[in-house]
Parts: C-alpha cells; sequence; structure tokens
C-alpha cells in the first residue's frame, strides 16, 4: 500500500533497537490497524533489548517491538464487527489460537499455542499496529492515555490481586518494586485491602508506593522484613503474598510471612531454578496460585470499572514520557542501576 511509518524494530539478533522507517501494516480481514498514540515499556521488552538467553531462543528479528498501548481504530478488517473506525482501544497482549484445550476451556490467557504481541507477531512501539480484533479492548473515550496505556501490565495485577476476591480487609504483602509490585500494591489499596506491605528494593520507588496507597514500605535488605510484616500484623502473618519478583530472598520471605491458611501468589519468573521451603507452605494448609496474564476477557471488565471510578489509580507509576524516536534514551532510564523510573511511556502523535 505505499504508506510508511516508523517504528523501534530489533532489526538483527544482537543487543539494542533501531528506529526505523517501514511498511504500515495492511489489516487483514479479522484485523484492526490502530494508530498508536501511547506505548509503555516493559520488562519484556528490557529483555529483548539486552538480547538475553530467553530472547535469543525467542524472537525472531526483524520484529516491531511493544505490545503495551493506545490508540484510535484506522482500519477494520473486512470481518469484523463491534469496532469502528475512531474507537480509542487497547489491547490484551496475549493472542491465543481459539482451537486448543485451555482455549475451548475458558482459559484463552494461557492458550497452548500463545501468541504475544510485540514477541511472536509485530508489536506496537510503531506509529500503526495490525492487532486482531479478538484482542482489541474499547477505552471509555475520555480515559487519560497514560493509562489507557498501562492496562495490560495494571491487567496482571488485577487478575493476580482479585484473584480469589476476598481482598478486602485482608492484609497484603507484595514483594517486588517492578511495574507488577507497583501495580499490585495499587490495586490492592483499590480493592480495600489493609494493611498492605510493599517490600521493596529501589528506594526511588518507595514515595511511588506511598502514592499508590501502601500503609507500610519496607527494603527487603535493609529491613527485617519477616520480623516488621510478623508486628504489623499482631503476630498474625499476611493473609495474601504477591510475589512479584522471582528473587530467592523474596519468595522466602513472602512463604515465612504468609499466614496459615493464606494465599502464596506466585507471578515473578525466577531467572533459574530456586529452593522453596514447601513443607511450610504444605503445613500452612496454603494455597499456591501461578497467575499468567490477564483473564480474557474478566479482568479487562473489572479493571475497567475500577479505573472509571476513580478508585483504581495507577499514574503515579508513570515517571516518564519519551518520543518514539528517543527509544534508546528511554531503555537507558529504565536499566538505571537504581532503577530510578517507574513506568516509562513512548508518545507519538
Ligand atoms: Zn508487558
Ligand atoms: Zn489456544
Amino acid at each position: 500500500m505505499g504508506r510508511k511509518m516508523k517504528a523501534v524494530l530489533k532489526a538483527k539478533p544482537e543487543p539494542g533497537f533501531v528506529v526505523a522507517e517501514v511498511d504500515v501494516p495492511a489489516a487483514g480481514p479479522n484485523d484492526l490497524l490502530v494508530k498508536v498514540h501511547r506505548a509503555a515499556i516493559c520488562g519484556t521488552d528490557s529483555h529483548i533489548y539486552a538480547w538475553d538467553a530467553w530472547s535469543q531462543g525467542r524472537i525472531k528479528p526483524p520484529l516491531i517491538v511493544g505490545h503495551e498501548f493506545c490508540g484510535n481504530v484506522e482500519e477494520t478488517g473486512s470481518n469484523v464487527t463491534g469496532f469502528e473506525v475512531g474507537d480509542y482501544v487497547s489491547a490484551e497482549s496475549h493472542i491465543p489460537c481459539g482451537f486448543c484445550y485451555q482455549c475451548r476451556n475458558d482459559q484463552q490467557h494461557i492458550c497452548g499455542n500463545l501468541r504475544i504481541l510485540g514477541v511472536d507477531t509485530d508489536g506496537c512501539f510503531a506509529e500503526y499496529a495490525r492487532i486482531p480484533a479478538s484482542v482489541a479492548w474499547k477505552n471509555p473515550p475520555g480515559m487519560d492515555p497514560d493509562v489507557a496505556a498501562v492496562q495490560e501490565p495494571l491487567g496482571n495485577s488485577v487478575y493476580a490481586v482479585l484473584a480469589q476476591e476476598d481482598v478486602a480487609g485482608r492484609a497484603v504483602a507484595v514483594f517486588g518494586c517492578g511495574s507488577a509490585g507497583m501495580f499490585s500494591t495499587a490495586v490492592a489499596h483499590a480493592a480495600g485491602a489493609y494493611p498492605v506491605i510493599s517490600v521493596i528494593k529501589h528506594e526511588f520507588r518507595r514515595h511511588i508506593m506511598e502514592e499508590l496507597g501502601s500503609d507500610l514500605v519496607l527494603n527487603y535488605k535493609d529491613d527485617d522484613v519477616i520480623t516488621m510484616v510478623t508486628e504489623r500484623t499482631n503476630g498474625v502473618g499476611v493473609d495474601i503474598v504477591m510475589e512479584m519478583t522471582g528473587n530467592q530472598t523474596a519468595i522466602e520471605q513472602g512463604a515465612t510471612v504468609l499466614r496459615k491458611g493464606g494465599r502464596f501468589t506466585a507471578f515473578g519468573i525466577p531467572a533459574g531454578p530456586i529452593t522453596l521451603d514447601l513443607a511450610s507452605l504444605v503445613f500452612k494448609g496454603a494455597t499456591i496460585l501461578g497467575i499468567n496474564g490477564r483473564l480474557m476477557f474478566k479482568t479487562w471488565t473489572k479493571m475497567s470499572a475500577m479505573l472509571s471510578s476513580g478508585n483504581l489509580d495507577p499514574r503515579p507509576v508513570i515517571t516518564h514520557h519519551f518520543d518514539l524516536e528517543r527509544i534508546d534514551e528511554a531503555m537507558q532510564v529504565m536499566k538505571s542501576p537504581k532503577r530510578e523510573c517507574g513506568k516509562i511511556i513512548l508518545t507519538l502523535g
């Protein structure tokens, strides 16, 4: 079709991204072409940027990266119903096959043939993104585009925190201060959990956690986490542990501060094998819950309502904006040793 657009590419199997002019994709019969307005950088993009072992095994360059965004529908495929040109949308990044066992048993989010936007198919760090209409999500017209752009990662936390729907009045300890840790703190607070205890690594994010409604922020290295959480919960321990790091120490601390009969929510991905005192969780009668993705689309429905009500406001997490062309600078800020940033947004037109 001859139209060109700017895009952030993993061009070759090597570290880094390049900003390049590429063809605007044509929408297939079941697709939407979306004019991207804002996009957010995720830890996954950092892995792809660094070209680590996981990326080398998974990513097939050239690929347009990015999977968190919002924009307006520019074109609808011939089979698409329910979306119109101009609609303000975001997208679920998990693209299910629709035919495997999970897909046919209400578990599309963990489809056996799952493809991920910006990982297995061209993503959204570009002026236009082509997405299957089946994963598009219509936003309310007035939604702040920064908020609309982070719904995919926020949805991880909405799903993870509300997974058992008994959160109000419960003591929650969130381990980790990456996006998942920050967003989970916000969701737990919005859902009425008390106290919400955030266990962080990077001091820069302490004030973000406080703004998000954390009742107690502890540093996993400097503070005696186990004693302080135990004291804050009158010796009982927390009802819910949100393990958002995959880090050995956090997993141990989480398993220790969980009360008997509590829920250990496993979301963080360990870099390699870790040890876990499973016996202690068994004797505690704990529920261990693995979380991946977002329920499609129950999580999106709840999240949308929580955002519309104003009870959930993830904006304190967003600290930086960069034009798409400045992706390299953005990636440097993102991996600064002291992590002096929260979520970073790319702005386009
Ligand atoms: Zn992400
Ligand atoms: Zn499937």
